[in-house]
């Protein structure tokens, strides 16, 4: 199954929406929870390839060669 391009934006707002509306957390609260969230999120997401670093989304098939122009990574490190 193919995932979907990775958006730490629209992740972060509807994080920080949760904890207000749904939990009662306070904003910074909220989006002090929300920051570590996407970074835990975007972390899962990026090849570990030290000649890489793209997203997964970048990658064939989020595993395979990556499609980042002049990159060599063939396979996703995770
Ligand atoms: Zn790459
Ligand atoms: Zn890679």
């Amino acid at each position: 199954m193919l995932e979907k391009p990775f958006n730490p934006d629209l992740l972060y707002n509807r994080v920080v929406h949760f904890y207000m509306d749904k939990k009662g957390y306070s904003k910074d609260t909220a989006n002090s929870i929300a920051q570590s969230v996407v970074k835990r999120e975007a972390q899962k997401r990026i090849c570990k390839n030290e000649k890489c670093k793209h997203f997964s989304h970048d990658h064939i098939r989020n595993s395979e060669t990556c499609l980042v122009e002049n990159c060599d990574c063939v396979k996703f490190y995770n």
